[in-house]
């Protein structure tokens, strides 16, 4: 008999709460989601920039109310909820999003991670340590609470991805000089994840995003829940629906070859619900993909010196910075990891393309809309 890995997905058009309760509900017991009864949970939302709700880049406040509302319904000990995104620090609380909110209101425990972690070794990284939660020594279970986005450099932002946030601070940036190409990315990410070791992830695609994500893209309504014990499947599924093939996303191949997902073949995963093959966008506005990042790293594997990986980085399309729209804030300045950004007298960012290794953290970070990717 064939292995099968469910992934659950159902409609769910709006963000009115009764109605994204019974589809986050249905799609965790549809994808078998583990006992949570006496359980400490904890709860990792993608919150990015903590942007406004409707402008897409963070899982949206009422998905992790929802989330939040079942756990203790089927009786969680305590859920905790926590991120460290971005440039934020140890005193960060997510207003803008309305995630803080959502914690206060449904009786769940902010946690800012970037608050005494501790260090991880990452396997299959020659020897790179993080800094992670010290929560994680508290909790039973992990949950990854996803957005649908694109991601200008991964492709998309899924369930896994979505667990680099966990990493504390600026150490992220960091990871992006030491792992420059994408799948030195994956490699890193898939080592994250097998240490971080989440039991179920959900995904907010009712308004996702598509365009230049995962912060500067356009809100797309796809009216969509998706949940799995398998993060993994989920965002293979997410794929699917967004028109990529799943095994073009380097991280999806980096799992798969690193046997840290729960499917081998792409038609071991299994729709309880809706079929993600049923529900594809061909219209979703997609980040376009290199070949020539793919060709090279299949030649050069993981040994060949930073040095000529960085050379090749820099052939990829150029974060445009805007003058007219920059307000200086200098946020961009202060995460690229490349060092090739600074502030002229007239508070408008300078840069050293020279220097830039193209991981768009940048863009990430930037609240005005200000950078842009060069189209090719
Ligand atoms: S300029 Fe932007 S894309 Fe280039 S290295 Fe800095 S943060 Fe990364
Ligand atoms: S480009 Fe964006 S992030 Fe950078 S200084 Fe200007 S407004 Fe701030």
């Amino acid at each position: 008999m064939m292995h099968h890995v469910p992934v659950a997905i159902t409609r769910c058009e709006t963000y009115e709460m009764e109605e994204v309760f019974r589809a986050v509900e249905l799609a965790c017991d549809a994808a078998s989601i583990p006992d949570v009864s006496g359980k400490r949970v904890l709860l990792k939302p993608n919150i990015l920039s903590d942007a406004a709700p409707e402008k897409a880049i963070t899982t949206r406040g009422e998905v992790l109310r929802a989330m939040i509302r079942l756990m203790y319904a089927k009786g969680a000990k305590q859920v905790l909820v926590g991120d460290s995104p971005g440039i934020h620090g140890p005193s960060f609380v997510p207003k803008g999003s309305g995630i803080a909110q959502a914690c206060k209101e449904e009786g769940a425990r902010w946690c800012e991670f970037a608050r005494d972690p501790v260090m991880h070794r990452i396997p299959g990284t020659y020897g790179l340590k993080l800094p992670l939660p010290n929560v994680m020594d508290e909790i039973d279970i992990i949950i990854s609470v996803a957005k649908m986005k694109t991601h200008q450099l991964m492709y998309a932002t899924g369930s896994v991805k979505n667990l680099f946030g966990m990493v504390s601070g600026l150490h992220k940036s960091s990871c992006h000089m030491l792992y420059p190409t994408r799948e030195g990315f994956a490699r890193m990410l898939a080592g994250l994840y097998s240490v971080i070791k989440p039991q179920f992830a959900i995904m907010d695609a009712i308004v996702a995003m598509e365009g230049a994500g995962p912060a500067a893209g356009n809100p797309r309504h796809m009216g969509l829940i998706l949940a799995s014990a398998d993060p993994s499947a989920l965002d293979a599924a997410q794929s699917i629906i967004m028109g990529y093939d799943p095994l073009s996303i380097p991280l999806t191949r980096e799992l798969l070859d690193r046997r840290l997902t729960e499917w081998r073949r792409i038609d071991e995963i299994s729709y309880p619900l809706l079929d993600a093959h049923d529900l594809i966008c061909t219209d979703f506005e997609r980040i376009v993909q290199q070949k020539r990042t793919k060709l090279l790293n299949s030649l050069i594997g993981p040994l060949f010196t930073r040095y000529f990986k960085l050379r090749h980085q820099r052939k990829e399309p150029r974060p445009l910075f805007d003058p007219d729209a920059c307000i200086g804030c200098g946020k961009c300045v202060k995460i690229c990891p490349g060092k090739a950004l600074k502030l002229d007298s007239n508070h408008k960012v300078v840069a050293d393309y020279d220097a830039c290794i193209r991981c768009y953290c940048c863009h990430e970070v930037c609240p005005a809309d200000a950078i842009s990717i060069e189209k090719e």
